[in-house]
C-alpha cells in the first residue's frame, strides 16, 4: 500500500507507526490486543488509560480539525492511522462512539458553547459516550422513537425506553434521539439531546449477548434531566442531526477493520492448515471466495473514501456496510466449519470461547447493528439505484 503514498503520508506513517510501535512495547505492552468484538469489558481501564497515553501524545481524534483538539489528518492519513492501529495489534478504542459520531456531529451542527463543553473532554478520553437511537419499537424504523422530552423551567426532562444501547455501563454521556414535539409523529418533531447518564433518572441493565458478555444494554430514563441548552439542532430538527450521526458511522473509521479482517482471515486459513481441513475441497472453495471476497471490499473501501473525500459518505456506503457485514458473518461459518467438532465444545467452564467461537458468535450482529442488511438493500435500491420506493405502512 505504501508505493502508491505521497511522500507526506509515507512520512504520517512511520509516525504513527513508530510512536505505536514503541508505547505498546513499552508500559503498555501488557494492553496489546485487549478489548475487541465479544470481548468488550476485557480491561476496561486498561484500555482508558492506553486510550488517555494516546490522548495525551495527540493520538485521538486525528481527524478533527486543529482547532477542535485534532490533527487536521486528511481522509487518506486517517486510513493509514486505522491500518497502523490494527496492525500494531493496539486495544480496542474505549472512546470510539465520542470520537467517530457525536463529534463530527457537534462540529458539523453543534453551537461554539457546546463545542467548547464536549470537545474537549472527548479529545482527552475523559468522557464516554453512548449512542441512544433504538427502541423496543423502534430500530431500522427509527423514525417510530417514542421517548419524550418536555422542557421543564431550564431543563428538559427525559421519560422512555431506549435499547442496545452500546457501552452504556461505561458512558458518561450520551445522545439520544427524543420526541419533544407533543403529537408530532414520524421525523417530525424529534430533537437530538445530550443526557448526562450518572444521574438518578437513568436505570442501565446490561443484556447479555451470545459471547457471554454485555456490550449493550436497556436504558430507562425516567424522568432524567438535562440542561435546555443540551440539544443539537433546533427543537423539533432532530432527524436530519440524527441521520448526519449515521453517516459518519459509515466513513473512516471503518476503513480501518479491513486490517483486522485480514488478519482474521489468516487466522482462519492457517486454522485449515493445521487441521488439514484445506483438503476439504468444499472448504478450500470458501476460503478461496473468502480471500476473493476481502480484495473487493478493499477496492469498495476506496470508492467510500472518495465518497468521504468529497464530503460525508453517501448511500453508496450502504454497498460497503452490506459488503462488510455478510463477509464478516460468513468468516465466522467459515471459522466453524473448519474447527468442526471441536468448535462445538468450550475451551473451559462455564463459558470460555476461544477466538473463533466469539468470532462465529459476534459476527452474527454484523448483518444487523449500522443498519441491517435488508435496510441496506432497501437504501441501494431506493437511492442508489433509483428503483421505486417500498410501499410504506
Ligand atoms: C451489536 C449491536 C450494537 C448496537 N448498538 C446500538 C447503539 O449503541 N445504539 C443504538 O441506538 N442502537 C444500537 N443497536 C441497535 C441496532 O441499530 C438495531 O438492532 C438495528 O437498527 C435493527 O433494529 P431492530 O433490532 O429493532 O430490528 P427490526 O428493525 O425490528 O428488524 C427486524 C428484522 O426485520 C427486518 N426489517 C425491518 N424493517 C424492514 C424493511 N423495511 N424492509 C425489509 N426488512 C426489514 C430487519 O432487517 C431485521 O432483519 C445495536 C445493535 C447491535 C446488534
Amino acid at each position: 500500500m505504501t508505493e502508491h503514498e505521497s511522500p507526506p503520508d509515507r512520512a504520517f506513517r512511520a509516525e504513527v507507526r513508530d510512536w505505536l510501535r514503541t508505547e505498546l512495547a513499552g508500559g503498555f505492552a501488557h494492553a496489546r490486543g485487549l478489548g475487541g468484538p465479544g470481548r468488550e469489558h476485557e480491561a476496561f481501564e486498561e484500555r482508558l488509560a492506553w486510550e488517555r497515553h494516546m490522548a495525551a501524545a495527540g493520538w485521538t481524534c486525528v481527524g478533527w480539525p486543529e482547532e477542535y483538539g485534532g490533527r487536521g489528518a486528511t481522509v487518506e492519513q486517517q486510513v493509514i492511522f486505522n491500518e497502523e492501529y490494527a496492525l500494531a495489534d493496539a486495544p480496542a478504542r474505549v472512546n470510539h462512539i465520542g470520537e467517530n459520531l457525536l463529534g463530527p456531529t457537534l462540529i458539523a451542527f453543534g453551537t461554539d458553547a457546546q463545542r467548547a463543553r464536549f470537545l474537549p473532554p472527548i479529545v482527552a478520553a475523559e468522557e464516554l459516550w453512548c449512542q441512544g437511537y433504538s427502541e423496543p419499537d423502534a430500530g431500522s424504523d427509527l423514525a417510530n422513537v417514542q421517548t419524550r422530552a418536555e422542557l421543564d423551567g431550564g431543563e428538559w426532562v427525559i421519560t422512555g425506553q431506549k435499547v442496545w444501547t452500546s457501552l452504556a455501563v461505561e458512558s458518561d454521556w450520551c445522545f439520544a434521539v427524543c420526541r419533544t414535539e407533543p403529537g408530532s409523529s414520524r421525523h417530525q418533531g424529534l430533537s437530538y439531546l445530550l443526557v448526562p447518564m450518572r444521574q438518578d433518572g437513568v436505570d442501565i441493565r446490561p443484556i447479555v449477548q451470545l459471547t457471554g458478555t454485555s456490550e449493550f444494554n436497556e436504558v430507562f430514563f425516567d424522568g432524567a434531566r438535562t440542561d435546555a441548552s443540551n440539544i443539537v439542532g433546533a427543537p423539533g430538527d432532530g432527524w436530519k442531526v440524527a441521520m448526519a450521526t449515521l453517516g459518519f458511522e459509515r466513513g473512516v473509521a471503518t476503513l480501518g477493520q479491513q486490517v483486522g479482517f485480514r488478519r482474521e482471515f489468516e487466522g482462519v486459513a492457517e486454522l485449515a492448515r493445521r487441521t488439514g481441513a484445506i483438503d476439504d475441497p468444499l472448504l478450500r472453495d470458501r476460503l478461496t471466495r473468502s480471500y476473493m471476497g476481502l480484495e473487493i471490499m478493499r477496492l469498495n473501501a476506496v470508492r467510500t473514501m472518495a465518497g468521504v473525500a468529497a464530503g460525508a459518505p453517501g448511500p453508496e456506503s450502504s454497498i460497503s456496510k452490506l459488503v462488510w457485514g455478510t463477509w464478516h458473518r460468513e468468516l465466522g461459518e467459515l471459522a466453524m466449519d473448519v474447527l468442526g467438532a471441536a468448535g462445538l465444545v468450550m475451551d473451559g467452564e462455564p463459558y470460555d470461547l476461544n477466538d473463533w467461537q466469539r468470532l462465529f458468535l459476534f459476527s452474527r450482529a454484523d448483518t444487523i447493528y449500522a443498519g441491517s442488511n435488508e435496510i441496506q438493500r432497501n437504501i441501494i435500491a431506493e437511492r442508489v439505484l433509483g428503483l421505486p420506493r417500498e410501499a410504506r405502512g
